[in-house]
């Protein structure tokens, strides 16, 4: 019989975490949402479980954690207890809206939430757009949350697209999800400020720059951290200047970038 494998120096712990989190700026009762590879952040002990609990203990009894928890279905209606949250919003998402205590929207685009704000966050009918200011999205940047992208880009995250909304940009997909009406079931379609996301980098530059971007380890992953109404201010700057700036050029050829442009009328 060989010796059980020892558990690699690289393990992070949950007291370490915190740690790293508090460096990084994160506060006893900040309302933070989370955009998060569970991968990135490597091995932690006690798993993605105790992660969750590190995010939590990092904001404190009074403080609020959030991710996003829509689906990528649009055929089916939304039931916030059964429906899986979309695949690509990864691991930590699909296991914080099954935990227990947290909150969950109980429309498509759902957002789920623990902690002091978490009914202000999630609750209210379906928002058009998606993420507008009366969205969850636009209630964390009301509520003057701070955005942690845990080995994620910007690309992922979503209160840029708040930012498009409030600064009005010219395009807009067409999308379509399905909701419960009173007794029956209804498509609803609509127009999303959408594209591949890829420019949404852009926002590294622009907070830095003004120094508005915490960056350091968590875990093994590298970790920024911003208030949501300094990315929100930088990138409305940016598109008062250039409604476009997140597209991609048509000489990029991509493809989502130009279907936003043939969106605008
Ligand atoms: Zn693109």
């Amino acid at each position: 019989m060989s010796e059980p494998a020892a558990f690699p120096t690289t393990v992070a712990t949950p007291e370490g975490i915190v740690g790293q989190l508090r460096a990084l700026g994160v506060m006893p009762g900040d309302v933070l949402l989370v955009h998060a590879s569970l991968r990135s952040v490597g091995p932690v002990a006690g798993g993605a479980a105790a992660l969750i609990g590190a995010l939590q203990e990092a904001v404190g009894r009074s403080g609020t954690v959030a991710m996003p928890s829509w689906t990528g279905d649009d055929d089916r209606v939304f039931d916030p207890a059964t429906t899986p949250s979309a695949p690509d919003l990864g691991a930590l998402a699909r296991l914080f809206w099954q935990s227990e205590g947290v909150q969950r929207s109980d429309h498509p685009f759902a957002f789920a939430a623990a902690g002091r704000h978490a009914r202000e966050i999630v609750r209210g009918p379906l928002p058009l757009p998606p993420h507008g200011p009366d969205s969850p999205v636009g209630r964390i940047h009301a509520l003057d949350g701070q955005v942690l992208l845990l080995g994620v880009g910007h690309d992922a995250n979503t209160t840029l697209h708040l930012a498009e909304v409030m600064a009005g940009v010219p395009y807009g997909v067409p999308g379509y999800c399905t909701v419960a009406g009173a007794g029956h079931v209804v498509r609803v379609r609509y127009r999303e400020n959408d594209h591949c996301c890829q420019r949404f980098a852009l926002a590294d530059e622009w907070l830095r720059e003004s120094g508005r971007q915490r960056e350091g380890p968590v875990g093994q992953a590298h970790a920024r951290l911003m208030r949501a109404r300094h990315l929100v201010e930088a990138a409305m700057t940016a598109l008062a200047d250039d409604p476009l700036v997140f597209l991609h050029p048509p000489s990029a050829d991509c493809e989502e970038c130009d279907a936003a442009r043939r969106s605008i009328g």
